[in-house]
């Protein structure tokens, strides 16, 4: 049997070489990354402007395949959540979260992951495997063209685009899954694809410092950091990798990476933990450390309220210590934001990705728990709705 070659796997360069080992020309290449990328379409018949010979070439050879959903829940806040099928049991989650100006898709690079940050329970499930390319992109290809349909909105370069950010921050670091999440990040940027600029894609890393400088020099999108902490000894306890590139280290890589970001700041992300990282001390530590003149970085910061798992032993902080916390950030003179908790009801919000890749019978258990919402919200619970613009 022949192996059909997936096309959501190459990147522009990668498809104008498919193309020309099938004796085409490179505006050949163009066309179709524009059939497949910004008309959402998996048939190659229905790509007219490409010759009959070409088309009848590509369908003995090639397809268009973004991993199948498993399943699609709405929040009741809008956010929608996918769980898309990776293959030899495992499955990963991408989310959608509309705003008022903009939707944001948050998409996963790997099923599980190695880091195993103590606050995150796809850590805690331990690490699958890599995604492809088509994995990755494939989440994006899939999102926009299902958020199109679902509004009617045509597809096409003239439909209204759904994802209009993208933040990889879903299951997995994506730094350890370098060159297909670089793929796809080239991808989202090309015009003939997503047309995304580097300052609406955002990728999120937990501290990999040698692949931070990497990203730097390859597709320099914007940054966010889990920080999580504002000393070594408790960033060891809650980011295992701390103990290989510690704080002082990935300030610096931070400071290296702005003269190459689309922003002129880097975001940390930090996950409010009871009693563990929210005092006041903790702020004014921060402060220090972001201000201090050798590592110092020009920064915001984005205050994450825990959402608790019974295996991680942590509790959210209380919403008064949050806001005590973000006033010494504010008074330090940072940006700070708290981020709003969405999607809750479907288990969508961060930290709470995937929870059972490699155990589908959670599926089963989420619809039971799905259906007992119904129950109490009404009918319309968890089903697609239109997501209001
Ligand atoms: S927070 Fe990110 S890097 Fe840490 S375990 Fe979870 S997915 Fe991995």
């Amino acid at each position: 049997m022949t192996t059909l070659t997936n096309l959501l796997d190459f990147d522009p360069a990668q498809l104008v070489a498919y193309c020309a080992d099938l004796g085409e020309k490179p505006f050949r290449a163009k066309q179709l990354q524009r059939w497949i990328h910004q008309f959402g379409a998996s048939e190659f018949d229905t790509m007219t402007d490409l010759a009959k010979s070409l088309r009848d070439k590509l369908a003995t050879r090639a397809e268009i395949r973004a991993p199948a959903i498993i399943s699609d829940h709405t929040s009741l806040d809008g956010t929608r959540k996918w769980l898309v099928d990776v293959g030899n049991g495992n499955a990963v989650e991408t989310v959608f979260i509309p705003e008022e100006n903009r939707g944001t898709l948050c998409i996963s690079t790997q099923a599980g992951c190695a880091v195993n940050c103590r606050f995150c329970s796809t850590g805690k499930q331990g690490f699958n495997r890599n995604l492809t390319v088509a994995e990755i992109i494939g989440q994006l290809w899939m999102a926009e063209f299902e958020l199109r349909r679902t509004k009617g909105t045509e597809p096409g370069p003239k439909g209204e685009r759904q994802i209009t950010n993208v933040v990889m921050m879903g299951m997995g670091e994506p730094l350890l899954n370098f060159e297909p999440t670089v793929t796809a990040l080239k991808l989202m940027l090309d015009d003939n694809a997503y047309g995304l600029s580097r300052r609406r894609v955002t990728l999120s890393t937990s501290g990999v410092v040698p692949m931070m400088d990497k990203l730097s020099q390859e597709v320099p999108v914007a940054l966010a950091v889990s920080l999580h902490a504002s000393n070594d000894a408790l960033r060891d306890g809650l980011i295992p990798l701390n103990k290989k590139y510690p704080l002082r280290e990935l300030m610096a890589a931070c400071r290296r990476y702005l003269a190459f970001a689309p922003r002129d700041f880097i975001t940390f992300e930090y996950c409010m933990l009871d009693g563990v990282n929210d005092s006041d001390e903790h702020a004014r530590e921060l402060l220090a450390l972001v201000n201090d003149p050798v590592v110092g970085v020009s920064c915001k910061f984005n205050l994450i309220p825990f959402n608790p798992f019974p295996e991680s032993g942590l509790l959210r902080s209380k919403n008064p210590r949050i806001k005590s916390f973000a006033q010494v950030l504010i008074d330090g003179g940072l940006v700070t934001t708290i981020r709003k908790t969405r999607g809750d009801d479907i288990d969508a919000a961060c930290g709470q990705l995937a929870g059972e890749v490699q155990d589908r019978t959670r599926v089963q258990e989420r619809m039971e728990k799905m259906a007992e919402y119904q129950k109490k919200f009404g009918a319309d619970f968890g089903r697609i709705v239109e997501i209001p613009s």
